[in-house]
């Protein structure tokens, strides 16, 4: 199958994020962000670790006291991954997080106002060589903006609050900057990075805020994340949904992985929506095979197709696969078939194979086995299929008959 690449991505200054680079051409990265008590160091660290294994390269944490900044001091050296401090409205909190030893800061300059202390935040943190987001949020936009662009939330007025923001830091000689300008509406959020890409080479931290529950929010955020980075624009992403946060990650994760931006981590399940060709249930075949992987580091793709008779061409890009047919599954790697097995053991069967192949590459397993011998049979049951349903599947012929002569 041929791979087609998206835009280059636009070219932004690079900034390191404990020891995660965000922008310069490194891989887009994943945030999401913990909802325990900052100050419940087990806890909290527990949640990292979860959201680590999902996925995530980056997390953040709130900071919105004196105890969940003792918190992030206990957390930060034990965290698999860079620790980002969330502060609003007080300054204090920001010069307190950089004590701990955080390796970010996400700042909303709608809520942090007095430039004074913005300066102090930038000064202490570039001292320390921690990084700052400059988080403009639509929904907690500076009043003065507001007031200015009519009384309503615009591009516009996001991004010149991000580039108020960026003067005061430049004021101080800061640059370890990046920049979101986040809205919970997805064509809001969409114009003003793209307004904001024009104007900045800073990288860009993608968001829809507030997106809501899966499936909503999992809809919203992919609309507006997925356009920017087909347009090149973005340099790490977090969905914001009203979920698990190990949902954020995943969801996230898979998303880069389905434009090509990151290696695949885990096994890329697809699936036909099955149709009156299908000779298995389809949906809790999928769902069991969804378990089981989801445990398993398996970059690979694996196909569940609910018939042999379209099955294993259409999925012939997978690099392993199975299409059910007459109560008996036929597995093909690469659109050629290896085995047939019953039914009963169809995921047993493909958890055997993509293990196989991780091991040994997709070559070796096809050697494993008399290739001609395999298609034989396979075709038999296709035959079988085809014979028994033919192309009218439905009996919509039958039905039309009856139906004249009504
Ligand atoms: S693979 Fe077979 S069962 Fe699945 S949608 Fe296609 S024709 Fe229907």
């Amino acid at each position: 199958m041929e791979v087609i690449s998206l835009p280059n991505r636009r070219p932004t200054k690079q900034i390191m994020v404990g020891d995660v680079p965000v922008g310069g051409g490194s891989p887009v990265s994943v945030q999401s962000m913990t909802t325990t008590k900052t100050s419940d160091v087990e806890e909290t660290l527990k949640q990292i670790y979860d959201l680590a294994a999902a996925g995530a390269d980056i997390v953040r944490c709130t900071c919105n006291d004196l105890a969940a900044a003792e918190g992030l001091a206990h957390i930060v050296p034990r965290s698999p991954v860079p620790i980002v401090a969330d502060v609003h409205n007080q300054y204090k909190m920001a010069l307190a997080a950089i004590a701990s030893g955080v390796d970010c800061l996400r700042l909303n300059p709608g809520n942090i106002r007095k430039v004074e202390h913005i300066k102090a935040v930038a000064m202490e943190a570039g001292e320390k060589g921690i990084p700052i987001r400059i988080g403009v949020n639509g929904g907690s936009l500076h009043p003065d903006l507001y007031k200015k662009y009519g009384d309503t939330v615009t591009p516009e007025a996001m991004v010149e609050s991000a580039l108020n923001e960026l003067e005061y830091f430049q004021d101080v000689g800061f640059d370890m900057v990046k920049i979101s300008v986040k809205a919970s509406s997805v064509p809001l959020m969409v114009e003003a990075y793209r307004q904001l890409s024009s104007v900045t080479d800073y990288p860009l931290h993608l968001g829809v805020t507030e997106a809501g529950p899966p499936p909503e929010g999992l809809i919203k955020s992919t609309a507006g994340i997925g356009t920017l980075l087909m347009e090149g624009i973005g340099d790490t992403i977090r969905y914001s949904l009203t979920a698990d946060p190990v949902e954020e990650a995943r969801a996230g994760r898979k998303l880069l992985e389905s434009l090509g931006l990151r290696e695949l981590q885990n096994v890329d399940l697809i699936a036909c929506p099955s149709c009156g060709r299908a000779e298995v249930d389809v949906y809790a075949l999928a769902e069991e095979a969804q378990k089981v992987f989801a445990t398993k580091k398996l970059p690979l793709q694996i196909a569940i197709m609910g018939c042999v008779v379209n099955g294993p061409g259409e999925a012939r890009g997978a690099d392993l696969g199975i299409a059910a047919g007459n109560k008996r599954g036929h597995l093909f790697v690469q659109g050629r078939n290896v085995a047939v097995v019953e039914e009963s053991e169809m995921v047993e069967a493909l958890v055997e194979w993509a293990e196989y192949i991780v091991e040994h590459g997709v070559d070796a397993a096809l050697e494993r086995v008399d290739l001609e011998k395999a298609e034989k049979e396979a075709e038999k049951d296709r035959e079988k299929l085809l014979m028994d349903q033919g192309d009218d599947v439905n009996h919509g012929s039958q039905k039309v008959e009856l139906i004249r002569k009504i």
